[in-house]
């Protein structure tokens, strides 16, 4: 699942992180490529990665195997990094002139032979070539979107990118989710925004949107997602609802809004949904 919007400070970090999290805490074994040099991704989940750290860009510009740099997640079984040093910066230019630039991270993929349920793929603020690679490698894309005014501007060109990659070089690739971040229930133009991007997108939007939470924002700053950093927060209640509902969908099960409300019983049925 390649988490895209090249609109910055949306919250596609903070959802790769906290939906990886909460999709490993039901049992699945997930993933998470930071594929943005700023290294977000790996800092909140507590992953070393400094300059001498193997990374992602040693798999991208040196076909390094995927498994070399992967580490396990401190905190979270089941979670896995691929992280991202400040090397990566420099990655969006050699990879120019690279043989198959645009499908280098999907051969890492292919290659790798651990057993997952999910990858996630954290995406730069930027259509360049990494965010190229996420689209090529992945089979779905999950856009953030942030309950702000300009929240949807710019979409169109992220969705005409997809509909390039999948004309080209990926048939299978589709936007498959919207989440609603940053939702502030009590504005107007909050509810405005949702409202709109449910009336264009319909299906694709998640019911559960991630409100504005202090505890999400501060999180990272302690290494750790949400779920661990106060597993009892609405930040963190949402994304575990969030995963939930991606979970079920994957499995075939229809959502309804009865399953926001099941208890044990249901936790048993997105297991089976992730496995
Ligand atoms: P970039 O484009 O720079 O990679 P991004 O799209 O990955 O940004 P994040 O880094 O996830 O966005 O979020 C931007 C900022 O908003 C961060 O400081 C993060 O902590 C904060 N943030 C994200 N989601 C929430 C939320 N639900 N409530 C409060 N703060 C949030
Ligand atoms: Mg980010």
């Amino acid at each position: 699942m390649v988490v895209a919007n090249q609109k910055g400070g949306v919250g596609k970090t903070t959802t790769t992180v906290n939906l990886a999290a909460s999709l490993a805490l039901h049992g699945g074994r997930v993933l998470v490529i930071d594929l943005d040099p700023q290294g977000n991704a790996s800092t909140a989940l507590g992953i070393d990665h400094h300059a001498e750290v193997p990374s992602i860009y040693d798999v991208l510009i040196d076909s390094r195997p995927l498994s070399e740099v992967v580490q396990p997640v401190p905190d979270v079984e089941g979670l896995f990094c691929a992280p991202a040093t400040i090397d990566l910066a420099g990655a969006e230019i050699e990879l120019v002139s690279l043989v198959a630039r645009e499908s280098r991270l999907e051969r890492a993929i292919l290659a790798y032979e651990q057993p997952l349920d999910y990858i996630l793929i954290d995406c730069p603020p930027s259509l360049g070539l990494l965010t190229v690679n996420a689209l090529v490698a992945g089979a779905e894309v999950l856009i953030p979107i942030q309950c702000e005014y300009y929240a949807l501007e710019g979409l169109g060109q992220l969705l005409r990118n997809v509909d390039l990659v999948r004309g080209h070089l990926n048939p299978n690739l589709h936007v498959s989710t919207i989440l609603l971040t940053m939702y502030d229930g009590r504005t107007r133009l909050a509810s405005q925004v949702a409202d709109e991007v449910r009336s264009h997108f319909g299906e694709e939007v998640l019911r559960t949107s991630i409100p504005r939470s202090v505890r999400i924002s501060e999180a990272p700053s302690y290494g750790q997602t949400v779920l661990t950093y106060d597993p009892g927060s609405s930040g963190a209640l949402s994304y575990l609802e969030a995963a939930r509902e991606i979970a079920l969908r994957g499995a075939g099960v229809a959502y309804d809004a009865q399953h926001a409300h099941m208890g044990a019983h249901s936790e048993q049925s997105m297991v089976e949904g992730i496995q």
